[in-house]
């Protein structure tokens, strides 16, 4: 069983007073998500699901810390994330997620919900993300300095390299060719 398959909500299931729903997520739901950004975290997620007239409202409560690589020294920094979310839900004919409301084909009555909870965790990651002042990793810093001054380094090389064939036509080179061609 793909561990996504926990996050599937029946919505044919629910009962009238409606569903609480709890997940623990841990690093095994971010690998299994193959999302880009967040690699790893511990995150509780208390869902609520509840129908008035053929809408299902879905509130969930996201609460935890996870992980994302620092943009100064790669290493993972903490994000600490709390948010609360709502999804609007109908079943329909067939599958349409405009952002605002979710309809989920009748026949299946099911939605999964795993990669909702993603994109409401990783909307909390703010644009730069940084370790606080002196707690990067100075040895990835110092590393990524060096092979900047390497890459600039090789780019003076060439343009010598350039100089001393030009330096071909000097006079000197005549002489020693005036030199040869006599012998
Ligand atoms: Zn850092």
């Amino acid at each position: 069983m793909n561990i996504l398959d926990r996050y599937k909500i029946d919505l044919r299931q629910l009962p009238c007073e409606g569903l609480t729903y709890r997940f623990e997520l841990s690093d095994s739901f971010f690998e299994a998500i193959e999302a880009t950004l967040v690699k790893s975290g511990n995150v509780i997620v208390d869902l609520r699901v509840n129908e008035t007239a053929g809408t299902f409202m879905f509130d969930f409560k996201i609460e935890g810390v996870v992980q994302v690589p620092c943009d100064r020294c790669l290493d993972n920094v903490n994000v600490t994330i709390r948010t609360e979310n709502e999804l609007k839900v109908k079943l329909g004919d067939s599958f349409v997620d405009d952002g605002d409301m979710v309809v989920v084909e009748e026949d299946d009555a099911e939605l999964n919900v795993a990669w909702y909870i993603y994109e409401f965790i990783a909307l909390q990651i703010p644009l730069v993300h940084v370790h606080k002042d002196g707690q990067c990793n100075e040895e990835m810093i110092n590393a990524l300095k060096q092979h900047l001054v390497n890459v600039s380094q090789d780019v003076d090389g060439e343009a010598e390299t350039t100089e001393k064939v030009e330096g071909v036509t000097d006079p000197r080179w005549n002489e020693l060719k005036k030199i040869l061609d006599n012998n």
